[in-house]
Order: C-alpha cells, then sequence, then structure tokens
C-alpha cells in the first residue's frame, strides 16, 4: 500500500479531536501506531458544521490540558475553524503519525493468529490493536415523519450552513437542542419567519455569579456522571457560544418573533400536526435551569465562595402566546413555510467494522471504550464512560485510559519464558535495520516509532 507500513502495533482510525488525542497518549507512551484519517484534520469541525458556529464553551474550558488557543481571550468562544486550526496545531506539537486522505472501508479479525487486517482507501494494513475514533455524529438522522414533498426543502443541521442557502420563506426548525435553537435564531434574525418544534431539553444559564457553566457543571461533578439518569435519552441540551454566549431562553426567542411549537408528531396532506406538550417541556426546562441555580448557590455557601449573588436570574418571566395558546397543526403551504431543517440528531455508522464487540442491538459493548473484543476500542462516543465524553476535554481523558489499557496487553503479549527469551534474543541481534526511502517525514516517524 501507500501507506507507509503493511503492520503497525496500534491503528488508529479518524483524526478528530479524539484520534489527535489517542495520538498524544500513545506517543507518549512508546506505542507505535498509525491515525488514518479519511479527509482532514478535524474535517467535522471544518465542514460538518453551519458557517457562523462557535464552540459552546469558553476557550479555557474546550481544548485540551496541553495547549490553549493562541492569541484568544480564554472566556470568549472560538470559531469552528479555529476549532480546528487548534487540533491541527496540537498534532503538529507531538508530529502525531496521522495521514490523511485515507478511507477505512474493514477491519476483521485474523483466523488462528492476533491482531485485524483493514481494508482501506491505499490498501491493506495489519494491527494488533484498532482504536475506532471515527466520530459520536457520524451519520445525520432524519425521522421517519419527514414528508415525502417535493415542494419542501428539507436538510439536516449537518448540511445547513448559513440563511442564503435556503429558499424564500418560513422555516420550521425540528429540534431544540444546541444546533436547533442556534440555527432558528440565526434564520430569525436573517428575516425568516420561523417556527421552532421544542422537545425535552436541559437549558443551563450560560453564566451564573460569574461563572461559565461549564465551570459549574465541573465543580458540580456533571461532566463526570458516569450514567445518564434514567428517562433523559432524549434530552437536548440548549445551550450557545454565539454572540458572546448567551442562555438559552426559550421565551426571549418567541418574543424576539420565533413561534415556538410542541414535539412534531406527523405531516398528513401538507399539514403537520404537533404534540400539546410545549407548555411542558418549556416547564421542564425551566426546572432543570433553575436547579442548577439551586445547586451552584449551594456550593457556593458550603465552600465560602465570595461570588456576586444574581437574584435576577431567577425571574422568569410569563409565557409568551405560542406557549399559553400553542399550535396544534399548521398548513405549511398556507402559513408561507418552504423549508424544514431537521436537527434531530445523529447515528453512528460501524458496519465497516468487522468483529464481535457489539450487542445484540449493534450498539458498541464496553467498557470504559475498552470493547468485549480484545484489541478493539471505541473513543468519543457519548457517555464513553461521563457525561463529558464526546466534548472536547472529556476525549483526552478517555483517550488516556485506553492507552494504559493498551499498554498493559502489550506487556502481557511481551511476556516471554526463559527459553523465549533466548530464541528472541537471537533473532532481535539478527534484525537488520530498515531503509526508508520515503520523502514524507511523518513516514520516517512512523517507522521510526517502531513499525513492525
Ligand atoms: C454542531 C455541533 C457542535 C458541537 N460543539 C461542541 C463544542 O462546542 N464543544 C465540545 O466539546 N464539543 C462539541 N461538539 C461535540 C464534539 O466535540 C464534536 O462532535 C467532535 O467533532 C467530536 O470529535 P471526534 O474526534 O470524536 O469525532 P469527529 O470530529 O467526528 O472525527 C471523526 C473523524 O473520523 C473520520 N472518519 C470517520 N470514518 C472514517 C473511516 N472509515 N476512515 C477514516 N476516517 C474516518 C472523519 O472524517 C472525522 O474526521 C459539537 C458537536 C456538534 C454536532
Amino acid at each position: 500500500m501507500t501507506v507507509e507500513t503493511t503492520s503497525i502495533d496500534t491503528l488508529v482510525v479518524g483524526a478528530g479531536q479524539a484520534g489527535v488525542a489517542m495520538s498524544e497518549h500513545l506517543s507518549k507512551l512508546g506505542v507505535p501506531h498509525l491515525v488514518l484519517e479519511r479527509a482532514r484534520i478535524a474535517e467535522r469541525w471544518r465542514t460538518g458544521r453551519w458557517d457562523s458556529l462557535v464552540a459552546n464553551g469558553p476557550a479555557w474550558h474546550d481544548r485540551f490540558p496541553n495547549l490553549e488557543f493562541a492569541d484568544f481571550d480564554p472566556d470568549a468562544f472560538a470559531s469552528k475553524e479555529q476549532v480546528a486550526d487548534y487540533f491541527v496545531a496540537y498534532a503538529k506539537k507531538f508530529e502525531a503519525p496521522i495521514r490523511t486522505g485515507v478511507d477505512v472501508k474493514k477491519v476483521v479479525r485474523n483466523a488462528g493468529r492476533q491482531g485485524f487486517t483493514i481494508e482501506t482507501s491505499e490498501g491493506t494494513i495489519e494491527a494488533n490493536r484498532v482504536v475506532v475514533a471515527t466520530g459520536p455524529f457520524q451519520r445525520p438522522v432524519i425521522p421517519p415523519i419527514a414528508p415525502q414533498d417535493p415542494k419542501l426543502t428539507q436538510i439536516h443541521s449537518a448540511d445547513y450552513r448559513n440563511p442564503n442557502q435556503l429558499p424564500e420563506g418560513g422555516v420550521l426548525v425540528v429540534g431544540a437542542g444546541s444546533s436547533g435553537v442556534q440555527i432558528a435564531d440565526e434564520l430569525q434574525r436573517a428575516g425568516k419567519r420561523v417556527y421552532l418544534s421544542v422537545g425535552a431539553h436541559d437549558r443551563p444559564p450560560r453564566a451564573y455569579r460569574g461563572r461559565d457553566f461549564c465551570w459549574w457543571l465541573g465543580v458540580l461533578g456533571e461532566w463526570d456522571a458516569e450514567v445518564m439518569k434514567p428517562g433523559r435519552e432524549h434530552v437536548t441540551i440548549a445551550v450557545s457560544g454565539s454572540r458572546g454566549g448567551h442562555t438559552v431562553d426559550f421565551r426571549r426567542l418567541a418574543n424576539q418573533g420565533i413561534t415556538l411549537v410542541g414535539l412534531t408528531k406527523s405531516f398528513d396532506g401538507g399539514v403537520v400536526t404537533f404534540e400539546a406538550d410545549l407548555a411542558a417541556n418549556i416547564a421542564r426546562g425551566d426546572e432543570n435551569y433553575l436547579s442548577l441555580l439551586d445547586a451552584a448557590d449551594a456550593y457556593a455557601e458550603r465552600n465560602g465562595l465570595e461570588l456576586p449573588e444574581e437574584p435576577e436570574a431567577r425571574v422568569i418571566p410569563a409565557d409568551p402566546e405560542c406557549v399559553t395558546h400553542p399550535l396544534h397543526d399548521l398548513d405549511l403551504a398556507k402559513a408561507g413555510v418552504t423549508s424544514i431543517v431537521w436537527a434531530t440528531g445523529y447515528a453512528v455508522d460501524f458496519s465497516w467494522l468487522n468483529v464481535n464487540a457489539f450487542d445484540e442491538t449493534g450498539k458498541p459493548k464496553h467498557q470504559r471504550g475498552v470493547s468485549k473484543e480484545p484489541g478493539i476500542y471505541f473513543l468519543g462516543l457519548p457517555w464513553l464512560s461521563r457525561r463529558g465524553s464526546a466534548f472536547i476535554w472529556g476525549v483526552w481523558h478517555d483517550a488516556k485510559h485506553i492507552a494504559d489499557h493498551i499498554v498493559t496487553q502489550r506487556k502481557y503479549l511481551a511476556y516471554y519464558d526463559d527459553e523465549q527469551r533466548e530464541a528472541h534474543g537471537r533473532r532481535e541481534n539478527s534484525v537488520a535495520s530498515v531503509e526508508n526511502t520515503s520523502a514524507d517525514s511523518r513516514v520516517h516517524k512512523v517507522s521510526e516509532m517502531g513499525v513492525n
């Protein structure tokens, strides 16, 4: 193959933040590895997000421990391009052995011998271990209720870029997590008539008593929660770093001109029907918001923190008309709605992974990323080890755990009894040095790192 080697100890698939973090820990521990990325480093931050997206957390928080954002206010929110540049700079810092433009197409466990055979767009490679770092949000999901109507423009939030992309007319945004609320806000500010379909959500305050919610979730141990609370599987989190960062407040969005509607139930003959759950969803979002203020106050008091009090944060304005008298249905043509943006989340796609690492429902079966198929690891998935696992800071810590596990496994496999030790010593002495003829500096790096 044109990739520099035909075998490697550990292959990492994907060079988003997860792949870069994995490579840093493996490099530090001296584990020979190669990262294969089908596009560019942090490609999803560059081309898989809308133009105006900024990080949801401030720069001091949404980063890895060993590098700060250059020339950037730590309390500000980096743009998606700055986030992507950050990961490129990070990878360069330790000369991560990343090979871009290589698509991993299939991974199969070897029969009767160790390791895996991996088919890529550049040929075949073998590895003792494979770390799957292909992202928590791979395949945009549009629910089956989406109407088959050629008159409507329908896109997923993954394909939304900016308001100019949509035709004249109103927009229904389905889903009010961080993506949905920010896209709805942007479309309304661009002069569009917007309907926002709001389901169950959490909406932490952007900041409270002078501290960002990322800080509060950290000190309160919320980022480290190991399991999702029961019944919270479909609860999105609505936060925004846009325009300097602000608390997502659905009443403010309504007062601004967005029509809030309940969960989108069905489409029939050009009419969309909504669940009668809008007021309850807004009320539960308020509960979540207020419970974080309560927890923050209790923490501040218990620890004697002198943070400025902020009683005004508890003032919840009256419900707007669209919440008190919600729409139950909407004739899209009559309302002038010409497009739908589905901000309805993502699924993973592991169809290329032909290994025994999944449960009966097809979900990866693992403990903190160490799968039940020895040698296969998952990184970057939501709730891999904790709530923070799919986020920038969290994936770095999960990668460390996986790297430690790999080192331990390598130690077991390096065990020799006396006879083997003697034979191994004889073999080592007769190994000829491998001449490296490639012009690519990363090729040298990988070979130096002990390609076997
Ligand atoms: C709209 C949005 C905003 C977000 N904002 C934030 C935020 O502000 N802060 C935060 O901490 N998190 C945020 N996240 C969550 C998370 O940080 C991102 O989703 C991040 O991109 C995940 O990084 P990753 O490396 O795990 O996966 P990805 O970034 O998805 O990277 C996976 C890489 O694998 C490559 N790949 C996939 N399959 C293959 C294959 N078969 N062969 C080779 N390469 C392959 C892809 O090209 C990709 O580059 C956001 C997510 C979304 C969707």
